[in-house]
């Protein structure tokens, strides 16, 4: 079902599918695409401060008429607003942007070596708060996460990474299953990249489904949550009718010889801030 939830650590419910709105710069686009996603039965929106929209998320979800308590809203904290003051100022600045008074997930969007430890302090506070109902990160190793967890009072409860079936991420992913965070896949869908393979485009042949949706089963059934991004309202609908079939051990198994470690984005250990 649709409002499928993955259970955080803290007991909050966190929608498997969320709208990614990363690019969406127009704002007639990116209210449209809102609006289209909720209708469809979509329950969470990943934006971040760097995707300038946050204006238009907020709007969207006012007049959706969908109430703000069941959609899940996440936001992340930008590379030069990290450290622990900068972070809760920024944290203010995206609040009045989506002019809500709480957000359900804040991330730190890279682990800046110099500052990731700190940013995270800052948002362990907002959970304190209760500004947010639950803290995570994003672009982290498990060398990173290790650091957090170290100190952390409040263990991040999400690492938001890419993941898709040519960068599977097995061992970061065994790494946060043992620790309870929950895995997002950030480009799930490689960008577009890997729907033109011909393992994912034999398989939806065979069951009669799209390489999206095969491909975004595939992330649902290794327990990984999927935030695809489309402006497109026929393909926010397709993305979101992944919940009644299921793909076979054999089809799992042929998706993940795939995996050839290929990222579509940047390395979070080698992360340049002009891309
Ligand atoms: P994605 O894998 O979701 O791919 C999106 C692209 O795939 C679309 O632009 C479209 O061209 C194509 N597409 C989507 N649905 C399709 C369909 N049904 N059929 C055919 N083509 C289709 O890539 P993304 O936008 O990079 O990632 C999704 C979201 O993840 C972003 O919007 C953002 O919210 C988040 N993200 C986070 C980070 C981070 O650093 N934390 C980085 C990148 C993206």
């Amino acid at each position: 079902n649709l409002q499928s939830t993955k259970t955080l650590t803290n007991g909050i419910e966190m929608p498997r599918l969320g709208l990614g709105v990363y690019k969406m710069t127009e704002r007639n686009e990116t209210l449209q695409a809102i609006d289209k996603a909720l209708k469809f039965g979509y329950r969470a929106i990943d934006t971040a401060s760097l995707y300038g929209n946050e204006e238009e998320v907020g709007e969207a979800i006012r007049y959706s008429g969908v109430k703000r308590e069941d959609i899940f809203v996440t936001t992340k904290v930008w590379n030069n607003d990290q450290g622990y003051d900068e972070t809760l100022r920024a944290f203010e600045v995206s609040l009045k942007k989506l002019n809500m008074d709480y957000l359900d997930l804040y991330l730190t969007h890279w682990a800046v070596p110099e500052t990731f430890e700190e940013t995270y302090r800052a948002i362990e506070r907002l959970y304190d708060e209760k500004l947010i109902r639950a803290t995570g990160v994003s672009n982290h190793h498990e060398h990173h996460l290790q650091k957090l967890l170290a100190k952390a009072n409040i263990q991040p409860m999400v690492n938001q990474v890419e993941v898709h079936p040519y960068l599977q991420q097995n061992n970061l992913r065994a790494y946060c299953s043992e620790h309870d965070i929950a895995v997002t896949a950030w480009s799930p869908l490689g960008r577009g990249g890997v729907l033109d393979n011909a393992v994912i485009t034999k398989i939806g042949q065979e069951i009669g489904k799209t390489a999206a949706q095969v491909v975004l089963r595939w992330h649902l059934q290794r327990d990984t949550l999927i935030i695809p991004k489309s402006v497109t309202p026929s393909r926010i609908e397709e993305n979101a009718q992944v919940f009644d079939f299921e793909l076979s051990l054999a089809q799992m198994d042929q998706i993940a010889a795939l995996n050839r470690n290929e990222r579509f984005g940047q390395d979070p250990d080698n992360f340049k801030f002009n891309f």
